[in-house]
């Protein structure tokens, strides 16, 4: 059997093992190795709709979402190519019955300093017209999505 000589070994190559192998360059921390079963992104991360958001249904999702976010923002300077990010803005429907767990989402995200509004289905006919809104009791509105 092969031995492998390594300081630290990740396994997995999707976002989150490539993140975890490039912050560990980047900091110098020793001779890095990933391994990947399959090929690169052959994961969920190869599926990603590649949706950039900030808006979660818990706080630690909501702060390492936003962390991301600077993160993608800053990314040129770091990388040297643009990423061509394109903000969309993202909605998220409610009906009647999960409209109080939204609008409580919808405080907690904001007070963790996400941009996100709590919309009637009047303002939300004003950004999709197009949409059947008959059983939308409110949405919740993200326009730094993208
Ligand atoms: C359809 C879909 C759409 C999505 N859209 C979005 C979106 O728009 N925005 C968003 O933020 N998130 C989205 N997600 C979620 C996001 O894609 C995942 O949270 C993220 O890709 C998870 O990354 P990961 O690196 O943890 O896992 P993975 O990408 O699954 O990577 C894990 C890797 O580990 C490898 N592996 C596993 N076991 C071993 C082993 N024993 N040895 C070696 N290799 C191993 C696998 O082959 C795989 O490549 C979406 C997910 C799906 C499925």
């Amino acid at each position: 059997m092969e031995t492998l000589n390594t300081d630290i070994l990740v396994i997995g190559g999707g976002v989150n093992g490539t993140s975890i192998a490039m912050a560990l360059v980047a900091r110098s921390a020793g001779k890095i190795t990933l391994i990947e079963k399959g090929g690169l992104a052959t994961g969920a991360t190869g599926r990603s709709g590649a949706m950039v958001r900030e808006h979660y249904l818990n706080v630690e999702l909501v702060r390492m979402a936003s962390d991301a976010k600077n993160f993608f923002e800053e990314w040129s300077k770091e990388m040297g190519y643009d990423l061509k990010f394109q903000t969309t803005g993202r909605i998220l429907l409610f009906d009647e019955s999960d409209a109080g767990a939204a609008i409580a989402n919808g405080e907690m995200n904001r007070a963790e300093g996400v941009n996100i509004e709590t919309l009637s289905p009047e303002k939300t006919m004003g950004l999709i017209p197009l949409a059947n809104l008959e059983d939308v009791s409110i949405s919740l509105y993200e326009p730094e999505a993208g």
